[in-house]
């Protein structure tokens, strides 16, 4: 009788232990794989990085531009605002590019790639410069429709245009997600074109506090 309870105590620790070291396992992998567990946070802060994919259970509201481009609709108001603004301060630019499928991320990154090897690079040494400035498929924020490449159309002075963004963005809840000097923390180099969408409320914090959008989840969500 007594051999028997120890046999079963015995196994309830060996279960245990299984149970808790298959949950730490799974919750590596899924933080891995489908981002972080962003069901508090809203869509608007979603966190899509070089850790982070974008969640399984997101969905674009998407429109198309009158230049082609896809973007999600939610952010259209707000992006109009900013665009009629910097018009009217002289300053002409489009949205270059916007949303893009999980395909389209794996073709650029490809081409990237390509493009280096061509210019002889080896081929491990040609991945890594490429993912210097090129997300992975699931790790680009365009696939969030929340992102825009914006370019100076015209004779539209392109330091002019990026400068004012800069200052200005954030005004209409776009914030520069790629800022000088932050590769450590975003993973990519200095993007003046690459601007997020993450809604007023956080881009006035980002803006004046000169954060990262990681480091404002860290800190405020
Ligand atoms: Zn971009």
């Amino acid at each position: 009788m007594k051999k028997h309870r120890r046999i079963v105590f015995l196994f309830i620790i060996v279960f245990t232990v299984l149970l808790f070291a298959c949950n730490l396992l799974l919750r590596q992998t899924s933080v891995f794989h489908h981002g972080p567990d962003t069901g508090n946070l809203p869509w608007n802060l979603t966190l899509v990085n070089k850790q982070y994919a974008v969640p399984k259970s997101y969905s674009p509201q998407l429109m198309t531009l009158s230049n082609g481009q896809r973007i999600d609709k939610r952010i259209y108001p707000d992006l109009q605002a900013m665009f009629d603004k910097a018009r009217s301060q002289g300053l002409d630019l489009q949205a270059a590019y916007g949303y893009r499928t999980k395909t389209q991320q794996d073709e650029i990154l490809q081409d990237r790639i390509n493009a280096l090897r061509k210019e002889g690079l080896s081929k491990r040494a040609a991945r890594e410069e490429a993912e210097l400035t090129v997300a992975l498929p699931d790790h680009s924020e365009h696939q969030l429709g929340l992102a825009i490449d914006i370019q100076a159309k015209g004779d539209t002075d392109k330091d002019r245009l990026y400068t004012w963004l800069a200052n200005n963005a954030y005004l209409y809840g776009f914030i520069l997600r790629y800022p000088p000097n932050r590769t450590d923390e975003t993973g990519f180099e200095y993007e003046r074109w690459h601007y997020r969408y993450v809604g007023k409320e956080a881009a006035n914090i980002v803006f004046h506090k000169q954060l990262t959008l990681e480091e404002y989840l860290q800190k405020y969500k």
